[in-house]
């Protein structure tokens, strides 16, 4: 809003108040009742000078508190922090807060505000005290609840924000399961090197939402480290079933798997009815052609991905092809394929299906919207199948 709605406001609603609040002790100040307040010509006169700072600040002092005034001030207070006036806001919340007349309700509304306003200011320290000063009260506002996620989010303190999060689930228990997942499956990351706990996170993880497919890649990546690759191979499959759209990212560790267990025809059974199922999996062709090339030679491989390549034309798709083929064509295929590798290369391997970030690394939490599990591999460019597929 511009600051001339704000001006425009504020002298009006400094009277209002100004006047309910007259209205409201006229019995007794009977005397008074044709006198106005000279604050209020002084508030005028700082805006007639053309000095708003002054004159807001006068006409807030004057808006006096009362039942029939909170929410002005509370509206104005949002307005000035929604400017990046933190000060203001803040000011106006802890005059609110000060004043005994409130209730309860109003009162904890001032808090919650008062703690937006420290948020905004990055007074982290100052917000978490007094959101948690919210939940020792008899039924916290969800705010408390939601605030105090953000920051211990922010600090990366998974327990903590475990918490909150399951306090937030028991008020509403829609669309946080998927986060608390997470949350395990960061505390899982950071204690990788003790299996039995990060075990522990990792099942808590698949209890609030089985669909986790990170818990699960984790949890391979244990089985494996104990060269387990049956267990693992066992997680990995099990991906298809969870989010078609992220096996991507369990098909390498799906080749050390069945390599290890010495049964690759199995996998190429495995990725044909993949493909049956999801043909535009450029992953999973690719991959195909890899085990393609290890089990029958180049020259099959080959055959498979030209003719793949006809219905499902792909960059990574061309440009694997012709580092399989590059024997046969000594001039041309070089200058092609550095084409083809450095589309690959500045091509981004990772999308936000909600806020359209894209990056090249895989991020669980997306650095933009700041939202879980909302990243996907984009089925175009795939670092770790390339490198595998350029590895004799
Ligand atoms: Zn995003």
């Amino acid at each position: 809003m511009a600051i001339e709605w704000l001006l425009l406001l504020l002298p009006i609603a400094a009277l209002s108040g100004w006047l309910s609040a007259r209205s409201h002790y006229k019995q007794q100040q009977d005397s008074q009742k044709n006198a106005f307040n000279p604050e209020y010509f002084k508030g005028l006169n700082f805006l007639l000078n053309e000095q708003p700072d002054k004159a807001i600040d006068v006409f807030i002092k004057l808006l006096e508190v009362n039942s029939e005034t909170v929410e002005t001030h509370l509206a104005l207070a949002n307005l000035f922090r929604r400017r990046g006036e933190t000060d203001r806001a803040i000011r106006i919340h802890q005059n609110l807060i000060a004043r005994p007349t409130l209730t309860q309700p109003q009162r904890d509304q001032a808090l919650v505000e008062l703690g937006l306003d420290y948020m905004n200011a990055g007074v982290l320290d100052r917000a978490e005290s007094l959101f948690l000063e919210l939940l020792a009260k008899p039924s916290p506002p969800i705010q408390a609840y939601q605030q105090l996620l953000h920051i211990y989010q922010q600090e990366k303190n998974w327990l903590q924000a475990i918490e909150m999060a399951k306090n937030i689930q028991n008020i509403d228990p829609d669309n946080i399961g998927h986060i608390i997942a997470q949350f395990y499956c960061e505390l899982a990351t950071q204690h990788i090197n003790n299996t039995n706990k990060a075990f522990t996170f990792l099942k808590q993880a698949n209890k609030y939402d089985q669909n986790c497919v990170r818990a699960m890649l984790l949890e391979a990546d244990l089985h494996i480290a104990a060269n387990n690759y049956r267990k693992a191979q066992k997680c990995l499959l099990h991906i298809e079933q969870q989010n078609h759209h992220y096996i991507a990212e369990a098909l390498p560790k799906l080749l050390m798997c069945y390599q290890q267990l010495t049964t690759l025809p199995a996998f190429e059974k495995w990725l044909n009815s993949l493909l049956n199922q999801h043909p535009n999996l450029t992953s999973a062709r690719l991959m195909l052609t890899k085990v393609t090339q290890l089990q029958h030679g180049s020259q099959a491989a080959q055959d498979y991905l030209h003719k793949q390549l006809h219905s499902h034309p792909s960059v990574e798709g061309l440009h694997t092809l012709i580092s399989l083929g590059e024997p046969s064509n000594p001039v041309l295929v070089p200058l092609i394929r550095d084409i083809t590798s450095t589309m690959i290369r500045h091509g981004d391997r990772y999308t936000c299906q909600h806020c359209g970030f894209s990056g090249k690394t895989m991020h669980w939490h997306c650095p933009s919207c700041k939202r879980w599990g909302t990243i996907k591999p984009t089925e175009i460019h795939l670092s770790a199948l390339e490198t595998l597929l350029e590895s004799p």
